[in-house]
């Protein structure tokens, strides 16, 4: 099905430059990346070529009205040298959910996953060794239109860039529950990985980053009274032994694949597990009795982040210690597991490249 992908190798590689003890999240890019443009209402044929820098119009609509739209992932390495993508179709269809809502063209999910198969087949080599290190992968689509029109644009150019990237939180993560500014609305792009909300992020997060947090707790943008998600990760809970999570009922919470894998896990161990609206009062509640037993985020760049501290109004709440943490410790260690090879995937989850 990729056959038809043009691949132009780069003449000069760069892999003898990378300190694969020391790799900062997203500073470092393998040696190509993809191109696929689409024009006169068709996908034109791909291409793998060096990476480096693209030239566009100023009047290009992404850069003025925010129409692009990204995914994240990673290729990972087992203990016998096999490389594998985790639930990439999961990956795919919410790409098309996103292209869906910012009027773009969508890419056929096993289209999709072929095109990514095939960067990581030819950058092989960039995937690291180490089992906290990973390749991450990011496709992205935008706008690419001569225009300065407010209106969808006509052409876009889909790509796939990837560095090789370490664990991206070194220790557990401290994260304060905003009031005050709003991630999404019911109605609005929540849903979509776009731009726009992570544009819309960035002055809430510097504050909490001012105020010493790594991270925010959304809340629900009409009373900020429910917990949403958090800053690149979904949240999950442990109170009285049962796994909680937000409901993505409403459109203002982007669907996590790791969280959408724990809740999967969840069930398949037999766990109790609720997706309901969490108010804030019912959470510090369970932190102030003692309640709360386990706390985390899930997210594909982190994969499962374990909360230490919530702050709220001024206070801050210690959680309880890591190691006293039976679900994530037991989650992570089964994502780990099946992705290094060490315990069998019986949910077919990691998908050979
Ligand atoms: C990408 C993302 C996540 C995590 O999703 P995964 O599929 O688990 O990586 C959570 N929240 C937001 C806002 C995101 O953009």
């Amino acid at each position: 099905m990729t056959d038809d992908i043009r691949i132009r190798r780069t003449a000069q590689s760069k892999l003898g430059q990378v300190d694969w003890n020391h790799l900062p999240f997203g500073r470092i890019f393998s040696d190509h990346m993809l191109v696929m443009d689409y024009a006169d209402a068709a996908w034109q044929t791909p291409e793998i070529v060096p990476y480096g820098p693209i030239s566009m119009q100023p009047c290009n609509a992404t850069l003025h009205y925010g129409q692009t739209i990204f995914e994240g992932m990673k290729a990972i390495r087992a203990a016998d040298g096999r490389i594998t993508l985790f639930r990439p179709e999961l990956n795919a269809r919410r790409f098309n959910e996103s292209c869906q809502r910012l009027c773009m063209p969508s890419i056929d999910e096993a289209r999709f996953v072929e095109l990514l198969k095939a960067l990581v087949r030819c950058e092989r080599d960039w995937v690291p060794a180490s089992a906290e290190s990973s390749l991450y992968l990011r496709p992205f689509l935008f706008a690419t239109d001569e225009l300065l029109g407010v209106r969808p644009s006509e052409t876009y150019k889909f790509m796939v860039i990837a560095c090789p990237a370490g664990a991206y939180y070194a220790k557990p993560v401290s994260v304060k529950i905003e009031e005050h500014y709003t991630r999404a609305a019911e109605g609005g792009t929540g849903r979509a990985k776009t731009a726009g909300n992570y544009a819309a992020s960035l002055l809430p997060t510097k504050l909490a980053h001012d105020e010493g947090f790594d991270q925010l707790i959304w809340t629900d943008g009409k009373e900020h009274r429910y917990i949403e998600e958090s800053g690149t990760m979904n949240l999950v809970l442990v109170i009285d032994g049962v796994i909680l999570t937000p409901s993505e009922d409403s459109d203002t919470i982007l669907r996590s694949v790791v969280k959408r894998s724990v809740v999967d896990l969840a069930k398949h161990w037999g766990l109790p597990v609720e997706e309901r609206r969490i108010s804030v009062e019912e959470l510090v509640a369970a932190i102030r009795d003692g309640r709360l037993q386990d706390a985390f985020g899930a997210g594909t760049a982190a994969t499962i982040a374990p909360i230490a501290e919530i702050g709220l109004r001024g206070e801050r709440f210690a959680l309880p210690p890591v190691e006293t943490r039976t679900l994530s410790t037991r989650i992570k260690a089964y994502l780990d597991g099946i992705k290094s090879g060490a315990i069998a995937d019986e949910l077919g989850w990691c998908v050979e490249v």
